[in-house]
């Protein structure tokens, strides 16, 4: 909630929005909590018994833009923590630091300033690309990871890289982005992901894959290192997650760390197959060449397609 100079109550979802039409933030809209605005001011109703606070952590490492202030942290703040524990706490030797964006960029500053690396841009993510899961086939998905994510060589070649992800979820994506940088002449790839592995689906309106497609909840860190073709792999340790949360920290949700729901999930089951990708996903063989493969049409039905694209072509528009 946030007020404009003229007295008028705002609320968004996200501090950042107050941002731009110049509101001030005031507080956070509790569990449970309906507030009432009228020309007597804020009214605050509670319709249920407040529950203990259990906020999503994954607002601070994916979900909330870095410019907001989200359960009354800084999710910048956040994040460059996670990276600073991350180079603390699993180190290596490397010559750059690069980040998978937009989501890694201010994790991976954290780890590159901690690490006294320099932090370069390894990976470009275009923003003229949409989004591709509503693309008809898995391979033009597939494709879409070119599409997104450009490697440039001249951060990546012959160097040993540290590449920072805010989570892995599937795996898929993660081979697919070890696999460029490598084709782009990395020397050695170590993945570092600011947040712990994730073992179990949300049933609070996340929009996670099913048990049985997470990664983590199939592998141990060396299995998923092996499986993404990194040459080291390391999580945020969900102990260290808590530590840098103090106090607050039993205040979050960590349930697709550790499958303990705050509140047991009845009657609400996700099946393999539910999961709408972003275009990142999908099998690594696809993206072999880069390229999609056109279908050859058979000589068999090769007239029934002329004829059709003929229909198509003189159909009226209505
Ligand atoms: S299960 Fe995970 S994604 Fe869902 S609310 Fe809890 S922390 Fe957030």
């Amino acid at each position: 909630m946030g007020r404009r100079s003229n007295g008028a109550v705002v609320f968004a979802s996200e501090t950042c929005a107050l941002d731009l039409i110049e509101a001030t933030y005031e507080r956070e809209v509790y569990p449970g909590e309906v507030l009432v605005v009228d020309k007597d001011g804020v009214q605050s109703l509670c319709l249920m018994p407040h529950r203990e606070p259990k906020s999503c952590i994954f607002e601070h490492i994916y979900f909330a833009l870095p410019n907001s202030v989200v359960f009354g942290r800084s999710v910048y703040e956040s994040r460059r923590a996670f990276g600073e524990i991350l180079a603390t706490e699993s180190p290596v030797d490397c010559d750059v630091v690069i980040a998978v964006p937009d989501s890694g960029v201010v994790a991976a500053l954290g780890y590159a300033a901690k690490a006294g690396v320099p932090f370069q841009q390894g990976l470009i993510r275009s923003h003229y690309v949409g989004r591709t899961f509503i693309e008809p086939s898995q391979k033009i998905r597939d494709f879409g990871v070119k599409l997104k994510l450009s490697p440039v060589k001249a951060v990546l070649e012959g160097k040993r890289v540290v590449v920072v992800d805010d989570s892995i979820v599937r795996g898929t994506t993660s081979s697919k982005i070890v696999r460029l940088i490598k084709e782009s002449g990395a020397k050695e790839v170590h993945m570092r992901i600011a947040s712990p592995p994730i073992i179990a689906s949300c049933y609070y309106g996340v929009d996670t894959p099913s048990p049985e497609e997470l990664i983590s909840n199939r592998m141990n860190v060396e299995e998923i290192r092996e499986f993404i073709g990194a040459d080291s792999l390391a999580f945020l340790e969900i102990d260290s997650l808590k530590k840098l949360l103090g106090s607050d920290s039993p205040n979050y949700c960590y349930a697709c760390f550790s499958g303990k729901y705050p509140v047991e999930p009845t009657g609400k089951v996700k099946r393999v197959g539910d999961f709408v990708d972003d275009g990142l996903n999908g099998s690594i063989g696809s993206i072999d060449g880069g390229w999609v493969q056109g279908k050859r049409i058979q000589e068999g039905n090769r007239d029934s397609k002329q004829k059709q694209k003929q229909e198509e072509e003189e159909r009226v528009p209505i």
